[in-house]
This record gives C-alpha cells, sequence and structure tokens, in this order.
C-alpha cells in the first residue's frame, strides 16, 4: 500500500520537523545569555557548552528524509545558524574573559594582591561594556562595534592574555587564579598602578580596625558600644558622645563599650548604599579589619555611603 507508507513517511518528516523547531527554540533561549552582558561564567560555560551541541543534533535530524526540504525548516534553522553566530562572536569570547577575570580577582582579593585584583576588575569592566556596545539597539542608533570597538577588543583581549585570562574554558588550572609570585608581572597603566597603591594603603590604615564614626574624628580601631546600634566610637569620642547626649536629656554615661564586644567568631557585615538614590549590597566579612576595607574600597554606588554591623554567632 504505498499510499499508507507515504501518509507514514510524512508524518514521521512532521515529527523530525517538530524537534528541529523544538531544539531551536531551546538554543534561541540559551544563545540569549551570551547577548546579556552581565552574564555569569556559569552561563557563559553552559551556553557555550550547549550550543554546540544542539548545532550537532540539529544537524543529525536535517539528514532524515524529508526533513531538510520541509516548509517549515529554514524557519526552525534561521534561530540555529543566529545561535552558532552568536556563539562565535567577539562578545562570546569577551564574555569568557570577563567570567575568568571576575575570578582571578577574587582569587587575588583573597592573596591581598592588589595589583591583580585591580587590573582583573578593569578587565572584567571593559569586557562587559564592549559587550553592551555589541549589543544593536537602533533606537539609539547602535549597530554593533564599529571598527574602533573591534581594535579595543583586540587590543583587550591580547592585554588579557597577557594576564593568563584566554585560556578556553575547559583548560584546567589557568594560571591567573594562582599566579607564582615570581612571574614577571606586565607594565601596567599609571592609573591602574595608581588604584592598587590606594588600595595597598587602605589595607595598612585598615590594619588598626573599625573607623570611628563620629565625623570630625575617623580614628581607626574603634569600638562597639552600647546604646547607639551602628555607631563605632573611639575611647575619645565615648566621653564626648555622652557629654553630647546628657545635654539632650539622656542619661549620663549611655554609651559604653559593649561588653558583649567583638568575639574572634562575630561576623561583619558591611551595607555599602546610595547616598543620593536607591540601591544597596551588603557584604559580610570576620574580620574588623576586612570590614574597614571593604567599606573603603568598594564602590558600587557613585555616592557609597557605608555602615558596619557586627553580629555574633549563636551559642551553642
Ligand atoms: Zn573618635
Amino acid at each position: 500500500m504505498p499510499h499508507a507508507t507515504t501518509a507514514a513517511t510524512a508524518a514521521e518528516t512532521d515529527r523530525q520537523v517538530r524537534r528541529l523547531y523544538h531544539l531551536a527554540y531551546r538554543i534561541h533561549r540559551i544563545a540569549n545569555l551570551l547577548a546579556n552582558p552581565q552574564a555569569t561564567g556559569d552561563g557563559v560555560a553552559y551556553a557555550t557548552t550547549r550550543i554546540p551541541r544542539a548545532l550537532s543534533a540539529a544537524r543529525r535530524l536535517l539528514t532524515l528524509p524529508g526533513v531538510a526540504e520541509h516548509d517549515e525548516t529554514p524557519y526552525a534553522l534561521s534561530f540555529l545558524t543566529a545561535a552558532e553566530r552568536q556563539l562565535n562572536a567577539p562578545p562570546t569570547t569577551l564574555l569568557r574573559i570577563a567570567a575568568a577575570a571576575r575570578t582571578a580577582a577574587a582569587h587575588a582579593d583573597a592573596a591581598d594582591d592588589d595589583l591583580r585584583v585591580v587590573v582583573f576588575r578593569d578587565i572584567e569592566e571593559r569586557c562587559r561594556y564592549l559587550v553592551n556596545t555589541a549589543m544593536p539597539e537602533p533606537a539609539l542608533g547602535r549597530r554593533g562595534l564599529t571598527t574602533r570597538d573591534r581594535a579595543a577588543s583586540d587590543t583587550l583581549q591580547q592585554w588579557a592574555a597577557q594576564w593568563g585570562l584566554t585560556q578556553p574554558a575547559d583548560t584546567p588550572n589557568p594560571t591567573a587564579s594562582a599566579p607564582p609570585r615570581t612571574e614577571p608581572v606586565p607594565t601596567v597603566p599609571a592609573e591602574l598602578s595608581r588604584q592598587a597603591t590606594d588600595r595597598a594603603a587602605a589595607r595598612a590604615r585598615c590594619a588598626a580596625g573599625i573607623r570611628c564614626t563620629e565625623p570630625d574624628c575617623l580614628t581607626y580601631g574603634a569600638l562597639k558600644v552600647t546604646f547607639l546600634p551602628s555607631a563605632w566610637l573611639c575611647t575619645t569620642c565615648i566621653p564626648a558622645v555622652n557629654k553630647r547626649l546628657a545635654a539632650n536629656g539622656y542619661a549620663p554615661d549611655a554609651v559604653q563599650p559593649d561588653p558583649a564586644g567583638t568575639p574572634k567568631s562575630a561576623r561583619y557585615f558591611v551595607t555599602l548604599y546610595n547616598a543620593i538614590g536607591k540601591g544597596s549590597r551588603s557584604v559580610q566579612c570576620s574580620s574588623p579589619q576586612r570590614a574597614q576595607f571593604i567599606a573603603e574600597t568598594e564602590r558600587p554606588f557613585n555616592n557609597t555611603g557605608y555602615t558596619i554591623c557586627v553580629s555574633a554567632p549563636p551559642r551553642n
């Protein structure tokens, strides 16, 4: 019965074309991860693994009888070729570098390596900026990377390579995450050296601990006190603040060094907030030195203010 066989073959072809469609839609969503300037390392790794696999699966489907010639196949294929283009476009390389730079900056931070923190964060920021620029925004008259952007992208990639940030994602042990101290450091721009010097200076200042919150004092090594929960006061400011409070009708000596103090196991929470608008971010630290250092070096907003709270771990 040739007629029935033809019908069965047509139904099978339709089924395979539907599979191709599902694949194309899924891949379209995954490829969008590579269009996001803030994509995480995990997101980029996922997309760069999944897209090639989906493309091979699609190629296999295309070899099945009737699939390549099906009327609706070109539309499904348009998603797949777009995903492939996205995968091989400069933004994907830049996002990979950005993710490697973020990881390397965290390692450098843990190792108190201020120069590398500054360099890696700068690389990450510039990569993400270029990825954002690369996304066409017709409403803004933007059609992707200009010749100048491409040159900037090439220079940035070479710079990242000098710092060991361009190994393929599947290569273990990138040198950037554990830089041997004897390795010669590329010459960095003066602005980055200055930032690294500032960071090292902040680290040295913060060795004395949390800063007194009295605006005209700001001495390092202040104490947690009773009565004023967000204040940290030095021993000179405690009597001065008590005097001021007493003048406003509060009990004399209301403020005292907190007897619970700051036990070794305490956790410090630095809240960085936008002093002139919305938004805040909290960072947890395990020492007062680190908390003060974060408060002085992290600037998520143009006008960043901070408060430092401490909490003792629950007693068992
Ligand atoms: Zn003080």
